[in-house]
């Protein structure tokens, strides 16, 4: 019987095609490694996904014979392999472009053999394939070895001395300390006292200064009970991998298990206050994971907004760290994917994509901030790297730690259920610090302080003053308003809702000015320009496609008062700089913070170059500033009239990760509020500190609307340049969805087709249908019968997307 392989080509088909493996290759094709295969009469890259020797189910004449083989090792790790796969599966997507998300560059020299090759006379299309190679850099690390005492002596022994004390160094960074340091290493090297080696050097911006090690607090009663259970977690990880994990399967085609729905005593939900020392717990988890021979794996929402972070993780690690993120150059990403990969770096940091990284003999993976929809890739592949990274976790054998002030009610209920082990830390960490004094500033009854900007209240004012006086820093918080307005009343606060889905309805305009953004808003307040009174137009609902005329007074309180929400944070950043002149205010928001700039902003802020910081969601994100004692949420009901069932839950997060922005030290903080809305369960139990109170109350609201996670969702996006096309095909998905026997059973209820919330982008007509099922197996049903009219039942101008668990409903 031939030796047959399957092979995964970049091409958005779900299924693997098969090869022959030529003699001269037998035993050196493995899964995970990428080979050139011929297709189409072009030679692609390939991953290979399986070999074994069998009967060929096809006509053996048409299988042809793989022509090369890439890498000698496996570029992906079989544990990594079966992971993609199983994500793959999950979430129905072709799995070359899965595997496309964790494949390294390929290096020039591998590329120049490959076109060396004889054989390889058809076209070489490497694709989107990057490619990298170049300059190496030399790098010296300590070995185990012990010298006899005495036998070392000047710049030998300094040099051998720091490279204990700090980890492996470049050699260029120890002849800036030594200048006899080549001389010293080679003596060192003779000796086995050093080892060096040459490799790629890791130019980012977050290795360009030393850090100092640091020395590790105490840890507190909460902090040391948590520490405990991770380890204890870690310790059972010795004991033989459960059966399943880091095996290998033949092809991406198999139901995954369910994701995180196996009794797992390994996985856990670290739910600490701000400030209370999450941290520490990671720093303290990580290290009893390497003394236990296996690597971490750690991800953050947005890594350029956390050098803070990076620079403590590296202050008691050490530059033994792989940094990943998008400001990476090719050779840099590489460089650390081979690092890793090569086993020689054994903990990862980054974001959403670091989920891909192959750390070697993965044991824990921790996710910080774990609700923040960051996680959520909304292109390409549709994963989230929460959910996935838990997954990845439990196949690898692994722990996994999600950790958050405000965990996400999927979080929360997965605890509920028993898959996730709840560690809390219900103290700031630092013994002065307490949890800010939170008051709510009723915007019905306060109207513009001094500065005669609605925007600012007196209260608001006079506490900036406090602050600017007392020579402290604050921050002011403004949500970014929705892509569309929602509508508000002005004297009762209430926000136009839809009965049936109860989000906010969204205010279009008439026909002509729907297809743009409204143009950048003011106040929803008396100063309004005219344009932002709402008139005409209709109203949506973008679930399940109710459109209304707008009513032309408050359904709650009867007032002829309604106005448009939304407002900006650049017109708030003049108005307070107009009524403070001697402030130093800045403003951080999309608009201004390139990669650098927002590191720039922020450490000018840490040095108490900033008196105000005026910005929007990029302040909320876990910023340790000590000086900061004010915190002002300039109008918390932008956050809640987004269309989004998720919108009470984002709120409420916002408002309690600003409000731990304040107080973090000795001095006390303390948190303005402004909002019509004060009995809003985000903004009360924000202001109540009550995290769990909002989080029970909350999953009651899903449960009765029937909303994740008491049910699981699917979105169909659809979109075409021709309207009638792309309506067209949503009916017919719709219907089909409708009448496949998932629906017939009633078990899948198929909302829609409705025009998206952003109903034309890039000249493509978008619209959707909903999916939505108690539990995921009718779904999953359902969503295979569409796979396949997806595949050749539609007009073939017609984009569909599937999106499984849905997190941007736009
Ligand atoms: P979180 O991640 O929960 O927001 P951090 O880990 O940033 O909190 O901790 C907040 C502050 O408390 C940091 O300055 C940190 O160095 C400090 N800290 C954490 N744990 C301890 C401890 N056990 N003793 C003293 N200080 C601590
Ligand atoms: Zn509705």
């Amino acid at each position: 019987m031939p030796l047959l392989a399957d092979v995964a080509v970049p091409v958005p088909l779900s299924q693997a095609f098969t090869y022959e493996v030529p003699a001269a290759l037998a035993g050196e094709v493995r899964p995970g490694a990428r080979v050139l295969c011929e297709f189409h009469r072009r030679k692609l890259l390939g991953v290979v996904l399986a070999v074994s020797e069998r009967s060929a189910a096809i006509d053996p004449s048409k299988i042809k014979p793989l022509a090369a083989l890439v890498d000698a090792r496996p570029a992906l790790p079989a544990e990594l392999l079966s992971f993609l796969q199983e994500l793959a599966a999950y979430y129905f997507a072709p799995i070359g472009e899965v595997l496309r998300l964790a494949l390294p560059a390929i290096e020039r020299e591998q590329v120049r053999a490959l076109k060396a090759q004889a054989e390889l006379d058809g076209v070489l299309d490497l694709g989107r394939a990057k490619q990298v190679g170049g300059r190496k850099v030399a790098y010296a690390s300590a070995t185990d070895v012990i010298e006899e005492p005495g036998t070392l002596r000047g710049q030998a022994a300094a040099v051998l001395a720091l490279l204990r004390a700090n980890g492996e160094q470049p050699v260029a960074r120890i002849e800036e300390r030594f200048g006899n340091a080549r001389n010293a290493l080679k003596k060192l090297a003779e000796r086995n006292l050093v080892a060096l080696d040459e490799r790629e050097p890791p130019r980012d911006p977050f290795f360009r200064r030393a850090e100092e090690r640091d020395v590790p607090p105490e840890l507190n009663a909460a902090q040391a009970e948590a520490a405990a259970r991770i380890d204890a977690a870690l310790a059972a990880l010795s004991l033989p991998a459960p059966p399943g994990g880091g095996e290998h399967r033949a092809s991406g085609q198999q139901e995954p298990r369910r994701v995180a729905q196996e009794p797992r005593p390994s996985a856990f939900l670290l739910f600490g206050v701000t400030g209370s020392g999450k941290t520490e717990v990671y720093l303290r988890a990580i290290k009893s994971c390497l003394e236990r021979g296996r690597g971490a794996l750690v991800m953050v929402p947005e890594i350029a907004l956390t050098p803070q972070l990076v620079a403590r993780f590296r202050a008691r690690f050490g530059d033994e760290l792989a940094v990943l993120h998008s400001g990476l150059s090719d050779a840099d990403r590489h460089a650390m994917w081979a690092s890793l990969h090569g086993g020689k770096v054994r903990v990862a940091i980054g974001a959403r994509s670091a989920l891909f990284a192959p750390v070697p003999d993965l044991g824990l993976i921790l996710v910080d901030e774990e609700h923040d929809g960051s996680f959520k890739q909304e292109e390409g592949v549709r994963y989230h790297a929460r959910d996935m990274a838990l997954l990845r976790a439990h196949r690898a054998g692994a722990v996994c730690v999600l950790g958050s002030a405000t965990p996400s009610i999927e979080s929360v209920a997965l605890v509920r259920r028993g898959k996730l082990v709840e560690l809390r830390l219900p103290d700031r960490a630092h013994r002065e610090a307490s949890l800010p004094e939170v008051s709510l500033v009723d915007l019905r009854r306060f109207g513009a302080g001094p500065s005669g900007d609605p925007l600012i209240s007196l209260p608001l004012h006079r506490a900036l003053e406090k602050t600017l006086a007392a020579k402290e820093q604050a921050i002011l918080f403004l949500n970014r308003r929705g892509f569309a307005p929602s509508v508000v009343c002005g004297s009762c606060g209430t926000l136009t809702t839809c009965e049936a889905c109860s989000v906010a309805l969204t205010y279009h305009r008439g026909r002509r000015r729907d297809a743009r953004p409204p143009s950048p808003a003011g106040a929803p307040a008396p100063m309004a320009p005219p344009d932002e009174r709402p008139e005409g137009g209709r109203l949506r609902c973008h679930y399940c496609d109710y459109a209304g005329p707008l009513p032309d007074r408050c359904g709650a309180c009867g007032a002829r008062n309604l106005l448009l929400e939304g407002l900006g944070t650049e017109r708030l950043e003049a108005t307070i700089a107009g009524s403070f002149p001697e402030a130093r205010v800045a403003r951080l928001d999309r608009d201004v913070a390139g990669k650098d700039r927002s590191q720039a902003i922020l450490a000018r802020m840490r040095e108490g170059k900033i008196d105000i910081l005026v910005g929007t969601q990029m302040v909320t994100k876990g910023h340790d500033l000590p000086n900061v004692t004010l915190v002002g949420v300039v109008n918390a009901d932008a956050a809640l009239g987004l269309p989004d069932f998720r919108a009470s839950e984002r709120g409420f997060q916002l408002l309690v990760q600003v409000a731990g922005r304040a107080g973090r030290r000795d001095r006390p903080g303390r948190v303005l509020i402004q909002t019509r809305n004060p009995e809003h369960p985000a903004i009360a139990f924000a202001a109540a500190h009550d995290v769990p109170g909002f989080l029970e109350r909350e999953i009651r609201d899903r449960e009765e609307v029937g909303y994740p996670p008491a049910t699981r969702l699917a979105l169909l996006r659809i979109d075409a340049v021709d309207e009638g096309a792309a309506r067209g095909a949503a009916a017919k998905l719709a219907a089909h969805a409708r009448t496949c026997p998932e629906g017939l059973a009633r078990r899948v209820e198929v909302l829609g087709p409705s025009a998206a919330p952003i109903a034309r982008l890039r000249a493509r007509y978008r619209f959707r249908v909903l999916l939505r099922a108690r539990d995921r197996g009718p779904l999953r049903g359902a969503l295979a019968a569409l796979a396949g009219l997806i595949r050749d039942g539609l007009d073939r101008n017609v984009r569909v997307i599937i999106d499984v668990d849905p997190v941007a409903m736009l």
